[in-house]
């Protein structure tokens, strides 16, 4: 760790060792840490605990990945087109092992790239992928952009698009042309948009915010220090960004105004306040939830996430964020990322980790799993994102 302030000192002397003859049985075993520093990315401590560990290959029911980036944006000087992080084979044979039935690629670009996205993927592979389309960004301070946004819309949903992808671009990157300030969430140019693919029945998958730890400094005090160190351009702390509540309150207002059109807030809406979450599934109607890359919030606090999973049990969509980066283990796609998703959600299983890693990526804890009943079990896996999508369940 470069800055060095991810450092603890490790093995202090104690009195009783000061006072150990040299020699002494057991004083050079305890040597080797003394008077050193161990540093905190090199601490990998291993649970003593003696609890069972289940094994879950399978999903109980079939599943719909609701959130996965097979395909990205290539931005740039092709705008609205992709490039494949992953190959189609590829996911099918982990889909075939894992009882996943079909993976939405959300971030399906629009225009060329979109129609790329969709011959490879739905038109080649019926029923095994969704593509999502994403909004023009790159030309929302133009004149007549809402208009043309909505028809876009109308374009994609022609050519197979079956819901709309909003990265965090919204609210947190999205610049006006000319004056640089942020664009706001609830900004009133989307609002065609909006209608647009409620009235086309496109689910809206939407991410804004991110953790409250990323909006804090990267301090000794940060849960997410190691996480943060590792990527500090995800951190929204200082200069001219919303705080958290200002952006989700944002997304709020979207829902409100448009009551026909079916919002997914991505990664559990932020799961370190589930109160919160739960208000706002309490407001709006038209809000749900997916659970990618959260089953680190959701694992620490077991008792409090059953009682959401068994309430918002209709609302509540199976997701990983899964694309090929390795920068990210509880996002990396393949067989051990679905197993602990299925172990968190199908077994009572006690202190494990939440990504195949060494040290737990995202901060140091591990969780428990829910241990979710039959009927909750297979709506969150597949029966919710189906109704959403349109799929037959
Ligand atoms: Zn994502």
């Amino acid at each position: 760790m470069a800055l060095g302030a991810g450092t603890f000192a490790a093995g202090r002397q104690t009195a009783a060792d000061q006072q150990a003859p040299q020699g002494a049985p057991g004083a050079n075993a305890a040597r080797p840490l003394q008077d050193t520093v161990l540093p905190l990315e090199r601490y990998e401590p291993k649970s003593m605990l003696h609890v069972p560990e289940t094994q879950v290959p399978r999903s109980r029911f079939p599943v719909i990945d609701f959130h996965t980036h097979i395909t990205f944006a290539t931005g740039g000087a092709n705008p609205g087109g992709v490039r494949f992080s992953m190959d189609p084979a590829t996911c099918l044979a982990v889909m075939d092992r894992k009882n996943i039935r079909t993976m939405v690629d959300v971030t399906g670009g629009y225009g060329a790239g979109l129609h790329d996205a969709i011959a490879k993927l739905p038109a080649a592979h019926p029923g095994r992928f969704i593509v999502f389309t994403e909004p023009a960004w790159a030309k929302a301070s133009d004149d007549g952009y809402s208009k043309a946004q909505a028809d876009l819309i109308e374009d994609a949903h022609k050519a197979g698009a079956k819901g709309l992808k909003v990265l965090k671009t919204l609210g947190l990157f999205l610049r006006e042309r000319g004056s640089q300030n942020l664009v706001r969430i609830d900004d009133p140019r989307f609002d065609l948009m909006w209608e647009a693919v409620g009235s086309l029945k496109m689910p809206v998958a939407i991410h804004v915010s991110d953790p409250e730890a990323f909006f804090l400094p990267i301090d000794r005090f940060n849960e997410r220090y190691e996480e943060l160190h590792a990527h500090p351009d995800w951190s929204f702390h200082g200069k001219d960004y919303p705080s958290n509540r200002e952006l989700q309150e944002a997304r709020r207002n979207v829902m409100r105004r448009h009551p026909k059109t079916q919002f997914v807030c991505l990664h559990v809406a932020d799961a370190e306040d589930l109160p919160y979450v739960s208000e706002c599934l309490d407001s709006h109607p038209n809000m749900f939830v997916d659970i990618a890359a959260r089953i680190g919030e959701l694992g620490r606090q077991p008792r409090t996430a059953r009682k959401f999973f068994d309430k918002y049990q209709d609302r509540i969509v199976f997701g990983t964020d899964a694309s090929a980066s390795a920068s990210t283990p509880q996002q990396t796609f393949g067989d051990a990322l679905y197993e602990i998703y299925y172990r968190f959600l199908e077994t009572e299983d006690e202190y494990f980790d939440y990504a195949p890693a060494p040290v737990p990526p995202q901060g140091r804890w591990r969780i428990y799993g829910l241990g979710l009943s039959d009927p909750v079990l297979r709506k969150v896996y597949g029966e919710n994102a189906a109704r959403l999508i349109g799929l037959s369940a």
